[in-house]
């Protein structure tokens, strides 16, 4: 059984990403926008943990969909 470079790549990114995210929980930024410090809703975090940004900041890696 083979690991793909892709998912290796992946799981890297999902890493750093969680890194970040424990970084700024022990910062108590957690759940603070990175943008704007705002709040995020819980709800969101809920859904996806590793949110750093508010609805009026997407994070740059999701789909860029701008207005
Ligand atoms: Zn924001």
């Amino acid at each position: 059984m083979t690991i793909e470079n892709e998912s290796v790549v992946n799981i890297e990114a999902l890493l750093s990403e969680v890194d970040v995210a424990m970084r700024r929980l022990a910062d108590g930024t957690y759940q603070l926008c990175a943008v704007c410090q705002a709040p995020i809703d819980r709800e969101r975090l809920v859904d996806n943990p590793l949110l750093t940004t508010c609805v009026q900041h997407p994070q740059l890696n999701e789909s860029d969909d701008h207005e």
